[in-house]
């Protein structure tokens, strides 16, 4: 079995997902979006009222949060997977600065957690997977074969989530989406339950200044070496 799991964490912003995006497709392996699903749960509570002036009523929340059924859809034309909350396409929803103001604040909830853990690790058990988010190295796969951490300056990850933003049409200032960056980087640092920290066999990645290209040929580079390595020892 020469295929790996390969953890990619980091900071909000850092462009984990474009990457990781390329880096499945260059493999053929799965490509796991796992922000994606805390995002869907996210706006899940906000459907539910379960959050009211930026409150969040976890009691409601954990009684109907087994009616919350995530599942991505794989897109042949986008050439990735979309994100599908009760059978409903919400791809775009969950990027809006609705769902990022209150995306880590329904991330700190253990049960929120375990659900969607537990998710990932049977998306991840019978193939290649290319898994990004803040806990994949740490708590989801600590035995992933690449581990990778990324980071860059903040000032440079809002710059690009405000572009992101821009060009889908929303109407946000640069400062609040740096607001956001800064707000989000800390609440997932400072939880008690899986914080973002770096997993000890992860290679740092600050990508502030450097290319789509430069980023891809590296870490597939590294991708490449690891496989090669597991065939050996096959
Ligand atoms: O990756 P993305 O920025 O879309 O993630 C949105 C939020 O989801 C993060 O800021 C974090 O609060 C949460 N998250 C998490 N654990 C993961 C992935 C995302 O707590 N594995």
């Amino acid at each position: 079995m020469s295929k790996i799991i390969i953890a990619i964490d980091g900071y909000s912003s850092t462009g984990k997902s474009t990457i990781a995006k390329e880096l499945a497709k260059a493999l053929n392996y799965v490509y796991v979006d796992t922000g994606a699903m805390y995002r869907a749960i996210t706006l899940f509570a906000l459907e539910q009222n379960c959050i009211v002036d930026h409150e969040i009523d976890v009691k409601k929340l954990l009684g109907v949060l087994p009616m919350a059924k995530l599942r991505f859809q794989y897109n042949k034309d986008l050439g990735y997977s979309e994100m599908f909350l009760n059978e409903k396409n919400v791809e775009k929803e969950i990027r809006s600065m609705r769902v990022s103001k209150e995306v880590s604040k329904i991330s700190v909830i253990p049960e929120v957690r375990k659900k969607l853990v537990s998710m990932q690790r049977e998306m991840g058990d019978k193939e290649g997977v290319v898994m990004d988010g803040r806990d994949i190295g740490t708590v989801v796969f600590p035995n992933a074969e690449l581990k990778i951490f990324m980071t860059a300056s903040p000032d440079i990850r809002a710059s690009r989530r405000y572009k992101e933003l821009i060009s889908r049409g929303e109407n946000v200032a640069y400062e609040e989406v740096l607001k956001n960056v800064r707000e989000r980087d800390y609440i997932d640092s400072h939880r008690a339950s899986s914080p973002l920290v770096r997993a000890k066999d992860a290679i740092i990645f600050d990508n502030s200044d450097m290319g789509l290209k430069e980023q891809f040929e590296r870490i597939y580079y590294y991708a490449l070496k690891v496989i090669d390595k597991q065939k050996k020892n096959a």
